[in-house]
């Protein structure tokens, strides 16, 4: 087997970088009584594995040092001493940053259907959940309100974009470059998209609001949100996702003045889609329904073989991902 550690702990002195992790190499092993050997075919990079990189205090407790990176996984069983699983099933878990992963089975789901099976890592997936919990437990757009969406085109938000859009609302996505926005619309449904490395981002955010804004699902955090926060309809609903722009790194956002929730008579409501287990099966049975049906769409950016994880999670830590980010593990 072979597989990636986390080595050491980011510091302020040295920033986190594929320096933390290292590279091991170790027998497979063979199941014992009621365990599967799972050959993983792809693994999900994830932003919040940089905060498990952190020996703080989370919601989630951090990653300890010498063990697998954490990570989900999809791939087959090539051995099994568990009567739930046969060879050649194939299934998603959370096998870590490494080739092979022997389980007991538990946090192990069979996966059949048409999609390719790296879907069950991104919108049929945790990403899918995410967007699907956002959008329905906190935004509840109604036919013709206005949902702000950023990171518009990546794993989560692209699924944001398309489910506010089956819900009849308008939505406005935020992503890096003209390339993500084209596609954004293109592709993804989105009746517009703002480019947030343009030198007047905000004025251009600001146009493409005639009707203000009714929901906002952020994702990053920073100027996207800053700048999307100043034009809140009366009652808007903020779900608070993720602060990938700042928070991972401890440079914090700011949260506009809090009057504007007052004054709007808006709520915000942060969210970890762990915290809602028992509505995974229904938002995954729709999400399906979806995909299947080509109502939803998505992207991948896949680096190649496990040596290329570090590399690439930093890079789409910082937009370097068009879409969801995998690594391909298996030839
Ligand atoms: P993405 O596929 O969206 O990748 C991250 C994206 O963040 C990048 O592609 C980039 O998009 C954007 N980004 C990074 N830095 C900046 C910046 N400085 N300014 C603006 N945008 C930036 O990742 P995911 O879909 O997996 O995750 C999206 C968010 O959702 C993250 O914050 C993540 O932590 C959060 N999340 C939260 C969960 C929860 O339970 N609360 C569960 C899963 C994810 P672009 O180039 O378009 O700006």
């Amino acid at each position: 087997n072979r597989a990636f550690v986390l080595n050491s702990r980011p510091s302020r002195e040295t920033p986190a970088g594929p320096h933390n992790f290292r590279y091991v190499e170790s027998d497979i092993g063979e199941p014992g009584d009621g365990q599967v050997l799972v050959r993983h075919h792809y693994l999900s990079l994830d932003p919040y594995m940089r905060g498990r990189m952190n020996d703080a205090k989370s919601y989630a407790q951090p990653q300890p040092l010498g063990e697998v990176m954490v990570g989900g996984t999809v791939g087959e069983v090539v051995a099994s001493r568990n009567p739930r699983f046969a060879v050649g099933d194939h299934v998603v878990g959370s096998g870590g940053w490494q080739l092979y992963s022997l389980s007991d089975g538990r946090g192990l789901r069979k996966i059949e259907g048409g999609t390719p099976m790296q879907a069950w890592l991104g919108p049929v997936g945790m990403p899918g959940v995410t967007a699907w919990y956002g959008v329905n437990k906190i935004i509840a757009p109604q036919a013709g309100e206005t949902v702000v969406v950023s990171a518009a085109t990546g794993a989560v938000g692209s699924v944001v974009g398309q489910l506010a859009k089956l819900a009849g609302a308008k939505a406005v996505g935020i992503a890096g470059g003209a390339a993500k926005c084209e596609f954004a619309v293109k592709e993804l449904g989105y009746d517009i998209c703002v480019d947030h490395s343009d030198a007047d981002f905000g004025d251009r955010l600001k146009a493409a609001l005639p009707d203000g804004i009714n929901g906002i699902f952020e994702n990053v955090g920073g100027k996207p949100f800053e700048q999307a926060m100043l034009w809140l309809n009366p009652f808007a609903r903020i779900a608070l996702c993720g602060l990938v722009a700042s928070g991972y790194d401890g440079t914090p956002t700011p949260l506009p003045d809090v009057r504007v929730l007052l004054n709007t008579r808006s709520r915000m409501e942060g969210f970890i889609v762990s915290d809602h287990m028992a509505l995974w099966p229904q938002a995954l049975g729709e999400l399906a329904g979806h995909v299947a049906a080509g109502r939803i769409r998505w992207r991948e950016t896949v680096a190649q073989g496990l040596e290329a994880a570090p590399q690439a999670f930093f890079a789409m830590l910082k937009g370097g991902n068009f879409g969801k980010q995998l690594v391909k593990l298996v030839e």
